[in-house]
């Protein structure tokens, strides 16, 4: 990592536990040496801040609730919308709109969408010696990401020996559970998956009434820029197709054709797999199409990073997952 000019390490927190994800030093033109922590929770204002908290996506085991009370969090303008919405507390940091670029300290940082949810972001710079940075964040379609020289991205299906881990989304099962049914209702979470699926309903010609949660509702309006006619659950005239969180279809009358839009098979209604996630196999072409130097696996928790990070290594790859990361620093030597 030396050659490339950057550091990668982790912080603990002052019980001694690990916090969540990573942080990157490395140096600016100027030769400036500088830190960016990526998906983590805030730093104490006692100790040294890093230059900046940057926030992928407004998901909660990526941190934004913690790091967006920092005037140093950067994030797109939408995913400090949903985090305000989803938290109800005002975002202190910088925004920029997704494709922008903003400058941290002498060094420009660009924005690439992801597709993960609404306004997720992956965020790209370069150090000193020329080492292209990427930071993914969680990842639904690659293909609009640039090459770099360091990849830091997500596992979140990349184990190639769990046959969970390989899937396509069913498009077709969504639209006859749309089309065939008078009365329908979609289970899907408030942010991100509720999104996807008005997206889903308008890409497939539905134009009528979509009713959602109130939650569901309010960052849908807020994040959608091509939303059509949304209204709250019984506010619509006709039959109506609903969008609420998975644990609220029960609310619902029981005439309703009711689906959960999951990779999961432990709700009691039938599944529709629609994920927000690149699946093993799209994962590795993402890697071999950016063709880092080192890939680092940040995300998540458990075995998946490591097993990720072994099979890009068994394919001629260079990488690490976070839990083999033994760099630490503690909060004085950031
Ligand atoms: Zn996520």
């Amino acid at each position: 990592m030396v050659d490339l000019g950057i550091m990668v390490f982790r912080q603990k927190n002052v019980n001694g536990s690990f916090k969540p994800h990573l942080s990157v030093k490395f140096r600016s033109d100027e030769g400036e040496l500088l830190t960016f922590s990526i998906d983590t929770t805030r730093t104490p204002a006692k100790y040294p801040q890093p230059d900046a908290y940057l926030i992928t996506h407004a998901h909660s085991d990526h941190n934004g609730k913690s790091a967006m009370l920092s005037d140093r969090a950067i994030c797109s303008d939408k995913t400090a919308r949903a985090l305000e919405i989803r938290h109800d507390k005002t975002y202190k940091g910088r925004t920029m709109e997704l494709g922008a670029s903003t400058e941290v300290n002498g060094v420009k940082v660009s924005t690439y969408p992801n597709f993960h949810t609404a306004g997720s972001t992956a965020f790209y710079w370069e150090n000193d010696v020329g080492t292209r940075i990427l930071v993914t964040g969680d990842v639904k379609d690659a293909s609009q990401l640039p090459d770099c020289d360091v990849l830091i991205t997500e596992a979140n299906y990349g184990d190639p020996g769990d046959t969970t881990c390989y899937f396509d989304d069913d498009i077709q099962g969504f639209t006859n559970a749309l089309q065939d049914n008078a009365c329908v209702a979609f289970g899907a979470y408030a942010f991100g998956k509720a999104q996807r699926a008005v997206e889903l309903m308008r890409s497939c010609g539905y134009n009528g009434a979509v009713e959602m949660e109130e939650k569901s509702l309010q960052l849908t309006r807020c994040l959608l820029d091509d939303a059509g006619d949304l209204a709250g659950i019984g506010e619509s005239c006709g039959d109506p197709v609903c969008v609420v969180p998975p644990w609220d279809l029960d609310k619902l009358p029981s005439g309703m054709t009711k689906y959960v839009m999951t990779g999961r098979s432990d709700y009691r209604y039938p599944a529709i797999q629609i994920s927000d996630h690149l699946d093993a196999r799209g994962l590795t072409d993402m890697v071999r199409e950016l063709d880092p130097e080192l890939t680092v696996v940040y995300h998540p928790g458990g075995h998946r990073p490591g097993r990720f990070a072994s099979h890009l290594n068994s394919g001629g790859f260079n990488a690490i997952a976070i839990d083999r990361i033994s760099n630490v620093l503690s909060n004085e030597f950031i």
